[in-house]
């Protein structure tokens, strides 16, 4: 499962579990982004910071993993690399790759989506405001192969999350207490003026 997971929450690990029990599958390696080619933003957290809560988040599950293989690569971090690094890595294994419906409707646009069709099974749930009516518009040969599980949809995401630090509000039970004390400590997304003040 990739993702920027700036920061990683419950949306994330719900959807990766869920996916895992539902096709029974050994562990879910979660690939933070090392420069996504998608998200530019201000205050996005250092690639180390999304790295450690990310590390925080799986440490809680024996079936969960972390790859720093995005952000060891230098340059831009696609997915076609990543899938490459991972069937070197683990050679033999049936790899499906786990995307939120917001990020797969937007697959077409990403560099090499038929190849990396070719090499997973591209694995989607759903997401609040996204309807799934539009795979419909996805290519055949992208389409053909995706799976859908159906789960109950979280409204969660890192853009709120990040929101809500900066304007104070609280994040409890969006993501693991680790990752928000994490955020807290290292004064995280709340912006050069709040940061100032809180010292
Ligand atoms: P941002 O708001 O910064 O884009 P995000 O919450 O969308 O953050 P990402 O790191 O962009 O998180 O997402 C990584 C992957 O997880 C994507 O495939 C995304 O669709 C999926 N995802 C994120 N949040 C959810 C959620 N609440 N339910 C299902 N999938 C999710
Ligand atoms: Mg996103």
């Amino acid at each position: 499962m990739g993702g920027t997971f700036d920061p990683i929450h419950y949306g994330h690990l719900f959807a990766a579990h869920e996916v895992m029990s539902g096709l029974r599958l050994d562990s879910v390696i979660f690939v933070p982004a090392g420069i996504p080619p998608h998200k530019r933003y201000d205050g996005m957290a250092a690639a180390a910071e999304r790295y450690e809560m990310t590390l925080l988040a799986v440490a809680e599950n024996g079936r969960f993993g972390i790859s720093r293989t995005e952000l060891e690569r230098p340059g831009k971090s696609y997915t076609l690399d990543t899938l490459k690094a991972m069937g070197a890595r683990y050679p033999g294994s049936d790899f499906f790759f786990i995307a939120g419906m917001d990020a797969v409707l937007e697959i077409a646009t990403w560099r090499d989506p038929f190849e990396i069709s070719s090499l997973c099974t591209i694995v989607t749930v759903q997401r609040p405001g996204y309807d799934k009516s539009g795979l419909e518009n996805l290519p055949q040969g992208i389409k053909g192969s995706l799976r859908v599980i159906e789960t109950p949809m979280l409204g969660i995401s890192a853009t709120d999350i990040r929101n809500r630090v900066r304007e104070k509000r609280c994040v409890r039970y969006l993501l693991p207490e680790a990752v928000r004390a994490y955020i807290e400590k290292n004064g995280l997304y709340a912006g050069s003026e709040t940061k100032a003040a809180g010292g």
